[in-house]
Formats: structure tokens, C-alpha cells, sequence
């Protein structure tokens, strides 16, 4: 036998003894005897009871009269990469208590198996902890290699049957969306903030849904968001005694994405004002854009502001583009001048006049004769596209459910500005060692942006200087500056009693950008004040949510709730993420 719990004076001294439990190697088979192994490219292993009598499972009368006999065969974790069988040879006994319902009992094995199940238990456990971390397709792939049986159903199942971490009474809770399907659906991710533990993850973010789960959840007392209206509203209908609190990173986001339309708008002032030159008449006339008939829906102010601002911005990045040109530069070398790509230099070159960007025509639709009542639908803040499918097959419409959501998609706002994105930038500085542009010749606003809200001890000479360079430009940037800084500094210390300070000169300022980043501040100012002076942050959220879409992607589109709950709410020790992933992440 190959297997003992006697001392052996082989392995007596030996660290394989003091470094592994004996059960690492067999399940617990502590009330069992083995009769034989047998190993060929399988190991199966037949045990029996070692005590003659077993307790009756209804009223545990022990009882020695054997009824009869069978074999259950149960899966254990395999051996050096062979699967492994415990072949069980089971007793049914007769009770023997009179009263008992069961005249008749099998032995149980309770630290074995469970009854009528076919792994052993720690092969289950295994099987639910890849289900955790892979998925159900995955782990059972895995599985696979790994001579686990097991299949995706299998494993999905243990994940779901698996317990939740047990109810807290969280104190200090944070709320933050993931997307379900992109920009159309969201659902809710809610935190403990204290333990930094992820709470519950709910099916959408709608008012009813969240202040449901506050009113089942009284003892919360602290709650930080993002700065959307409808988890404001929430919040105040099902926890009117919560605080309220406007995260400072989402705050730190929405600043960067007003400083970007500023900059983009003033890209060209900026330039033209280091190189002592001043735009004509006419080509200031060509600058102001023309408003075409629009069809979709009107856009909001801000919106038209951003994209009024990246059309400044790439009209005079082509005047460059023209410029570079007639001094006999190739396209690669004016497209690695200015931060752009040689083939989108080629294509605007060989385009012959400014390449207005055109709204994508559209072809006609099933859904066009319906514009109009899915138009209201949206304005009236609706936002349920199966709700909308359904009101749009029952007035006739033909067409596909996909069809409407990539027409919903439309509507809504156009993507969250990233603050700073550094992939792309960092391209540009490396292109930007090739030739000896002129200063601020490849400017872009969102690199510049980053320069604006970054602490100034934290940029190397060159940034400096090239953030010296924009301020000296342009006296909107340098308004900019001054402000983006006072407000990142707010942030940075949560100096909140500065607020008010704050948005006066953001409102005195010349800065419509400023201006209406200020407005959406007073409207929200009690949770934002709270924001710029507690230490609650949505770090801890942050990255639980960047778990989620890994989570969710790993499901291939397939995720159902309960089983995404399950898995995201299945943190051990190893999936807690570090300090240093929040900040990544953050
Ligand atoms: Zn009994």
C-alpha cells in the first residue's frame, strides 16, 4: 500500500512528512478503510466504513443490521495529473428505532461526499473556485488539461449554490455603474467603503432599483457617487439620512474634460500667438464653423462646445498641415511634426480643402417612420430598451431589437473623456524627437489637459516648459490654469471651505467652459462640498469595478445576473486588490 497513517521510518525524517498533510494526497478518509488501489492511467481506490454500525440520517440511532450492500463510485481530484475514483462500498442498515419514518438508511460519508453527489467535497470546492475565477466554459476547459471532470453546467451551479458573504450593516457605502451592453444599459456596483468589499450588484441603475436596496439597507449613513442625477435621486428617496458625497475623482474627470474643450478651442490662439502671428479675417471667417440642418436630436450645449472646440482644433492642425507642406516636408514628416499619422496627413493633403467631418449618412431605416415616438420616448427619460422594443412591435415595427438599440445609441451622450490618456501621447513625444518642430507645434489639448491638472512638482523640465509656453500664449489658459489648479488643489487636500471662493472667479472668469462646469457644481453643491472635505473616495470601487467587466467579459456576453453577483461578490484573499491596482485604476 502505498498510503499510510502509521510512522514510517522512510518518511520519519523526511520534510515530505512535515511539509504535507497526509490529506493533501487522499480526501479525509479518516472513518474509512482502503481495501485496494488500483493505478493503470486511472487511480481508483475502494474503501469501506471501518466501523460496523452507522448512525440512522433521521434519528440517529446507531444500528449494526446490515440490509444490504452496493457501490457508489465518487470523483476525487486527481493524482499527478490522472483522474482519480473512490470506489465506496456502501451499507444500507435497517433502523432500528421503532418510531423512526425510516425503516431503511445507507451510510453516510459527511467528510467524503455528500449524499447522492458524485465528487468528492474538496474536488467540489475546486471546481466552484474555477468556476469563480474562470467562468463556467473556461474552468471546465481547464478542468479538462487538468484531468478535473466537471462540466460548465456543473460548475456554473456549484458558483451559484456557493454562499454569499453574509448581510453586513454597511456605514459607508459607494455606488458606481458598469455597463451591460455598451452605453445602453447599466448596472449598479455597491461598496462597503470600510471594508472596502463589494456589497451587492444590482440589475440597472434606476431610481426605483437603488433606493429599493437603501431602503432594505437603513444603517447606511455615508454615501459617495458619481455626479449623476438619477443615483442623487436615489439616494435621497431611499436614504433620506445619508450624506451624500460627489466623488473627487469624478470631479477631477469632469474638470479635465471642460479644461480639454478649452484648450482644443484655443489651440489655434495658442500657436499662432507663439509664432507672432495672427489669423485673416478670412481665415478666422473659415474658423467659425457652419451650423448645418441637423436631424438627430439637438445636442446639449456642452456637447456642441466640444465638438466646436475639436473642429478648431483639427481645422488648424491642417492650416499646419499646409504650412509644413509648402516648406517641402513629406506627409511623415509633418504627421510626426504635429501629432498625427503620415496617412491622415496623405489623405487630408490629397482631399484638397479642410475634410469637414461628416455625419455619417445614414440609410434609410424600419425604424425612421418611428423617429418621432421613440424621440419623445427618450426625452421623457426613458430608458428601458425592452420596454421600448416591445411598445414598437406592438405599433408594427419590422425591424431588428439590435436595430433600435444602435439607433438608442444615438441619443445618448457621446463617451466620457478619459482624463489623460497616456498610450497616445506618449507615441507623440516619441515622434516628436524625429524632426525639431517649432514649439507647440504638435499641441494637443488633451496631453495639455493633463499638464493643467497635474501637480506642478510632479512635471519633468520639459513638460514645464511646454506648460510655461501654453500659459504665455494664451491668457484663456492662463485663466484656465490658475482655476484648474485651485480646484485640483481643493481636491488634493479637500480644502472644501474654498469652494465658494472657488466658483465665484470660475463665474467672474471669461470661461464659458469654466462657467458651466461651476453651474453644474452649484446644482450639486452639498454632495460636492462633501466630496472636496470627507475622506470617502470611490477608490476601493474603482477597482471592483474594472474586476466586474473582467468578470463579465470572461462570460462572453452570456453573464446573467445571479451568476455575475455570485462571482463579484466571491472576493478572497487573492482577488483583493492592492493599493496599488485602486490607484491604477483610479
Ligand atoms: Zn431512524
Amino acid at each position: 500500500m502505498w498510503y499510510t497513517t502509521e510512522p514510517n521510518t522512510f518518511f520519519q525524517q523526511d520534510i515530505f512528512l512535515m511539509r504535507f498533510e497526509p490529506m493533501t494526497i487522499l480526501p479525509d478518509l479518516s472513518d474509512l478503510v482502503i481495501e485496494q488501489v488500483r493505478m493503470t492511467t486511472e487511480v481508483t481506490i475502494a474503501v469501506r466504513a471501518a466501523s460496523p454500525a452507522a448512525p440512522c440520517p433521521c434519528c440517529g440511532t446507531i444500528s449494526k443490521r446490515i440490509q444490504s450492500r452496493y457501490r457508489r463510485t465518487v470523483r476525487d481530484l486527481p493524482a499527478s495529473g490522472r483522474p482519480v475514483h473512490l470506489v465506496i462500498h456502501v451499507r444500507r442498515f435497517f433502523c432500528q428505532e421503532r418510531t423512526c419514518i425510516r425503516k431503511i438508511f445507507a451510510e453516510r460519508f459527511p467528510s467524503l461526499t455528500l449524499p447522492r453527489v458524485k465528487f468528492t467535497l474538496r474536488l467540489q470546492e475546486a471546481l466552484r473556485e474555477m468556476g469563480f475565477e474562470l467562468g463556467g466554459q473556461a474552468g471546465a476547459r481547464l478542468g479538462k488539461k487538468l484531468s478535473y471532470p466537471g462540466s460548465p453546467d456543473t460548475i456554473l451551479r456549484l458558483v451559484k449554490r456557493a454562499e454569499l458573504p453574509p448581510a453586513s450593516a454597511p456605514r459607508v457605502v459607494g455606488l458606481d455603474d458598469w455597463s451591460w451592453k455598451r452605453r445602453l444599459r447599466y448596472g449598479t456596483l455597491i461598496c462597503d467603503l470600510e471594508s472596502r468589499k463589494p456589497l451587492d450588484v444590482l440589475a440597472d441603475r434606476s431610481v426605483e432599483t437603488v433606493s429599493a436596496w437603501f431602503e432594505k439597507h437603513p444603517s447606511v449613513e455615508i454615501v459617495s457617487r458619481d455626479r449623476s442625477s438619477e443615483y442623487a435621486a436615489a439616494i435621497k428617496k431611499g436614504a433620506p439620512q445619508a450624506i451624500e458625497v460627489a466623488d473627487r475623482w469624478h470631479l477631477g474627470k469632469n474638470l479635465a474634460a471642460s479644461i480639454e474643450t478649452l484648450l482644443a478651442r484655443c489651440r489655434a490662439e495658442i500657436r499662432h500667438a507663439l509664432q507672432g502671428e495672427t489669423m485673416s479675417e478670412q481665415k478666422r471667417a473659415e474658423t467659425e464653423p457652419r451650423l448645418e440642418e441637423e436631424k438627430r436630436p439637438a445636442r446639449s450645449r456642452r456637447e456642441e462646445q466640444a465638438r466646436l472646440a475639436r473642429r478648431a482644433q483639427k481645422l488648424d492642425r491642417y492650416e499646419q498641415v499646409l504650412e509644413l507642406r509648402d516648406q517641402g516636408l513629406t506627409a511623415a514628416d509633418i504627421g510626426s511634426r504635429i501629432g498625427i499619422s503620415g496617412r491622415t496627413v496623405q489623405r487630408w493633403l490629397a482631399h484638397g480643402s479642410f475634410p469637414e467631418a461628416r455625419r455619417r449618412r445614414r440609410r434609410p431605416s424600419l425604424i425612421d417612420p418611428y423617429e418621432r415616438y421613440v424621440l419623445q420616448w427618450w426625452q421623457q427619460g426613458n430608458r428601458t430598451g425592452l420596454q421600448l422594443y416591445r411598445e414598437l412591435t406592438a405599433q408594427g415595427y419590422k425591424g431588428s431589437s439590435k436595430a433600435m438599440y444602435r439607433y438608442l445609441e444615438r441619443l445618448r451622450t457621446p463617451q466620457r473623456h478619459a482624463l489623460g490618456s497616456s498610450s497616445s501621447s506618449k507615441r507623440q513625444r516619441r515622434k516628436r524627437v524625429l524632426a525639431s518642430p517649432a514649439p507647440l507645434e504638435n499641441f494637443s489639448a488633451q496631453r495639455a489637459t493633463w499638464l493643467f491638472v497635474c501637480q506642478p512638482e510632479k512635471l519633468d523640465e520639459t513638460q514645464h516648459n511646454e506648460l510655461a509656453l501654453i500659459r504665455q500664449a494664451s491668457p484663456s489658459a492662463e485663466a484656465a490654469y490658475r482655476l484648474a489648479q485651485a480646484f485640483m488643489q481643493m481636491i488634493r487636500e479637500r480644502t472644501g471651505h474654498q469652494l465658494d471662493a472657488w466658483l465665484s472667479s470660475a463665474e467672474a472668469s471669461r470661461l464659458p467652459e469654466f462657467k458651466s462646469f461651476a453651474k453644474g457644481i452649484q446644482q450639486d453643491k452639498t454632495a460636492v462640498l462633501a466630496g472636496l472635505t470627507l475622506p470617502w473616495s470611490q477608490g476601493p470601487l474603482e477597482g471592483h469595478v474594472n474586476r466586474l467587466k473582467l468578470l463579465k467579459r470572461s462570460m462572453y456576453g452570456r453573464a446573467k445576473l445571479p451568476l455575475l453577483r455570485a462571482r463579484v461578490l466571491h472576493v478572497d484573499g487573492s482577488a483583493e486588490l492592492s493599493q496599488a491596482d485602486l490607484r491604477a485604476a483610479g
